[in-house]
């Protein structure tokens, strides 16, 4: 004998009904079957809805019209799907039921409150429909059907609507009324009887919402069955509510105190009742998919499948924390036993208890539906501690969930916890209580409710999927933005083998940003720019707002333009968790003051400010200076050549070209600005030389750096650019002289950023054979760093320093440096 049981998302539709006729004939072959059903998908909740309204006659009138329309839907569809289906049955039955709940309902109306023992007949009432309907559906398939009645065995206490059930009572019924039992019997879940009723006579009672899953345990200790199938909407039981995670996996088996940790810490896909019965019977418990009866589905029994592991993560929302707190509490013996028993009295479940250990305060957890009868219960209870000020008020915090670990393993894991908190951390997730329990197999921690998802997702990722995910918002999508974007599409496949997940989530051009949840398809990120609108700017509030609704957990912000406006705001992005990375040298040449406010919010909220391409592009100028400053290294002096254009255009001088004609070649290759005044002034390369000397520890400002600009301080370099172009042909003369000079003298000119004695400058110099600057040229960058530890030769970095390719790399290196600091914590 074998229980099956449907839940109410097997039932929700015609179609459904039929897979599970098809399932129980199919079954009702190879084994006796005992079927629970539950009322189909919604229906309990307008008949609860129905019975909280009693005083709104309107919303009566419309529950109970969307209950009798969600079963006549399928009724209906049956009979026109099912040749010999006997529709009039069912109507005739929805008919009486429907007479039944109109008649409770009018009485209730009437005396403005509903009783519960009248309650649970209503809400039951689903269920019962269920029972008539399955039945109609299995005589047309010619599966012979007994009827079992909860009312005849299946005892429970007083509760009417969260009732437990006796089990050696309910056992003992059960034998006595069903001596033998057909091959197919049903029964609707979720009902019970009441025992000792006040006038002795038996009363309907219900076991809790979602509790046909404890019906079906239940009946499978009275039936004495070999197997309790609980048959369900997925596959089985996952690591994570498989709602929300999209890596979650499915779990092959779950020991039943892993299977009731879960279903009390809010896996749905159990009532958290029902593993009780079956533990104690040994009943193993099958999982299984409706839609997909072939899966194998989790099993839920004595044995482990050994494995020393955290198994799975669960969430339960709508909860409130009570804290009782004051001086009264210390050392006053009782006080924990009253509050205790004040809940007990009002019939009020704790979820979760934690006590500081200085005895001055408890703080548990409950239903949020629960909390307006734990104040008002607490408050009578402690009236005069709360008078004399033994005890402070009593402080509610709602919106709260409950995350939990669990494992049976877990006691044999080192540092599961500190990863958990660490996980949380990097999800900015604040605990606002934790509990463990005693036989280490569930950690709990209590999250606010808007930061559950984050704490689940990442969690998640950091025990079970290890994927990383690098959530990314690009801002300018000139040359580096768009080659960077190429490259990332390019590398996809390479991340995956990786288990990296990183994704474009916002693109924003000049006109507006536009964003797609799933992330932007890279290769048509063109056309969804077309979309891009002023109304969605690229500010914080708007990208914050993103990040929150889908639960990103490790938001960069990119910056790829070289606005300073957009640099002002780094650290608002800092603040609201962002990592920054970005090619814009605006930033970091501001003043002093900001440079050191970037850092510390960075410190603050543990997320990472990357630049390494503000200077050498993609060479790893940054990064190995700060290595070496780290390792306790100096810098006692620097010289490099630091731009690209002007490496470029220096080298052409050299090949005998003029100022005018280097210049206008190397923009024509695109190797300048697309002003190259901005190049030749030299701001561009104090403004790396300003980077290059504040890493290495120099407080100084960009007004500090002295400048020789290409242009001379007399030259007129107004107008547009084709006007600065045809000017500058003035300077040819002067430059081609100073070039043949140096070349008597066996040197060339180079645009050089020097530090020597803490004073930087960016001059015109003329270098011989021997210096390492010499054969810098064709767009090349070179830094020789003198330090303490290299010297007398340099530390030299060469290689080019422009372009948009070189420059996207490093870039995306920095884009996965953001993972290197998930790993550290
Ligand atoms: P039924 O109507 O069959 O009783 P429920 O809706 O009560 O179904 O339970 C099934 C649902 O439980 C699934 O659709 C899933 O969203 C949810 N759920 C929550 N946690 C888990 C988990 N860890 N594994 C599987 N399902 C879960
Ligand atoms: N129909 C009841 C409910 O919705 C019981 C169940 O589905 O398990 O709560
Ligand atoms: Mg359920």
């Amino acid at each position: 004998m074998r229980v099956l049981k449907f839940g109410g998302s097997s039932l929700a539709s015609a179609e459904r009904f039929r897979q599970v006729a098809d399932i129980i004939h199919d079954k009702s072959k190879s084994s006796k079957l005992a079927v629970v059903v539950s009322a189909p998908q919604g229906v309990t909740n307008h008949l609860v809805a129905m019975t909280e309204n009693i005083s709104d006659e309107e919303k009566v009138v419309a529950d109970l019209g969307h209950f009798k329309r969600a079963i006549t839907t399928i009724i209906d569809d049956l009979s026109a799907s099912i040749s010999n289906f006997n529709n009039q049955h069912c109507e005739q039955a929805l008919a009486n039921y429907e007479h039944q709940i109109s008649r409770y309902m009018q009485g209730a109306m009437l005396l403005t409150y509903c009783p519960d023992h009248i309650r649970a007949r209503i809400i039951s009432t689903g269920e019962r429909l269920s029972v008539a309907i399955l039945d109609a559906v299995l005589q047309a398939y010619s599966v012979q059907v007994s009827l079992l009645a909860p009312e005849k065995f299946l005892y429970t206490n007083k509760s009417s609507l969260n009732a437990v059930a006796d089990l050696v009572l309910s056992k003992e019924k059960f034998e006595h009324e069903y001596t033998e039992l057909n091959q197919v019997s049903l029964m609707p879940g979720f009902i019970g009887v009441n025992a000792d009723n006040n006038d002795g006579t038996p009363e309907v009672t219900t076991l809790g919402r979602n509790g046909s899953d404890y019906s079906a345990a239940v009946l499978a200790v009275c039936a004495v069955a070999e197997c309790c199938e609980i048959w369900t909407d997925v596959d089985g039981v996952y690591n994570a509510d498989p709602r929300y995670i999209k890596e979650a996996k499915l779990l092959d088996y779950l020991s039943y105190q892993e299977a009731m940790e879960l279903s009390y810490f809010g896996a749905s896909v159990l009532h958290p009742k029902t593993i009780g019965p079956i533990a104690q019977y040994h009943i193993p418990c099958l999982i299984k998919n409706t839609s997909n009866p072939s899966a194998p589905g989790t099993l839920i029994s004595n044995e482990n499948d050994q494995q020393k592991r955290v198994k799975a993560i669960s969430n339960l929302d709508d909860l409130t924390m009570v804290n009782v707190s004051g001086p009264g509490m210390k050392g006053m013996v009782g006080m924990a036993s009253r509050v205790f028993a004040t809940m007990s009295r009002e019939n009020i479940s704790l979820v979760l208890i934690s006590q500081s250990s200085s005895e001055y305060c408890i703080s548990f957890c409950i239903y949020s539906s629960d909390s307006a009868r734990a104040k008002q219960s607490l408050h009578e209870e402690f009236e005069l501690e709360l008078l004399n000020g033994l005890l402070e008020p009593l402080a509610l915090k709602g919106e709260l969930s409950i995350v939990s670990l669990v494992g049976d393993g877990m006691h044999h894991q080192r540092g599961v916890a500190a990863k958990f908190f660490s996980s949380l951390a990097q999800a900015r997730v604040n605990v606002v209580a934790i509990a463990q329990d005693s036989s280490e197999r569930s950690i709990s921690v209590v999250v606010e409710q808007r930061k559950c998802m984050d704490a689940m997702k990442v969690s998640h990722q950091n025990f079970f999927s290890h994927k990383p995910t690098i959530d990314v918002f690009l801002v300018g999508c000139g040359v580096v933005g768009s080659e960077l974007i190429a490259q990332i599409s390019r590398q996809q496949a390479s991340l995956k083998k990786q288990n990296i997940v990183l994704k474009v989530y916002g693109i924003a051009n000049s006109k507006g940003m536009v964003f797609d949840k799933e992330g932007i398809d890279l290769n048509n990120w063109q056309d969804a720019m077309a979309n891009a609108t002023e109304a969605l700017a690229v500010n914080v509030d708007n990208l914050k707002g993103f990040v929150r609704d889908n639960h990103l957990i490790n938001p960069v912000f990119v910056d790829s333009t070289s606005n300073e406006t957009l640099a002002m705001s780094y650290v608002d992005y800092l603040a609201e968790g962002f990592h920054i990375v970005t090619p814009n040298k605006k930033a970091n040449t501001d003043s002093w003051e900001y440079y050191q406010e970037l850092r510390s919010t960075a410190q603050k909220t543990n997320r990472r400010f990357l630049y390494e391409t503000t200077v050498g592009a993609g060479l790893p100028v940054i990064d190995t200076l700060q290595s070496l400053i780290k390792a306790g290294d100096e810098l006692q002096r620097f010289e490099g050549v630091l731009s690209g254009s002007l490496s470029y255009m220096f080298g052409k001088l050299e090949e005998g070209m003029s100022l005018s004609e280097a210049t206008a070649i190397a923009k024509e290759n695109g190797f300048t600005e697309p002003d190259p005044r901005d190049d030749l002034s030299g701001m561009d390369v104090a403004r790396k030389l300003l980077i290059m000397a504040r890493e290495a520890g120099m407080q100084l400002e960009l007004s500090d750096i002295n400048i020789e600009s290409v242009l001379p301080d007399d030259f007129d370099a107004s107008g547009d650019v084709s006007q600065f172009m045809s000017n500058l042909t003035k300077l040819d003369g002067d430059f081609a002289e100073r070039v043949a000079s140096a070349k008597l003298e066996g040197k060339v000119l180079r645009y050089i950023g020097n530090i020597v004695d803490g004073n930087c400058q960016v001059s015109i110099e003329s270098v011989g054979i021997n210096h390492p600057l010499y054969s810098i040229k064709d767009g090349e960058n070179a830094l020789a760093i003198h330090s303490r530890y290299y010297q007398p030769l340099p530390f030299v970095l060469r290689g080019y320093g422009a372009g948009a390719a070189v420059t996207a790399a490093g870039v995306f290196g920095d884009l996965l440096r953001t993972l290197a600091w998930e790993q550290q914590h």
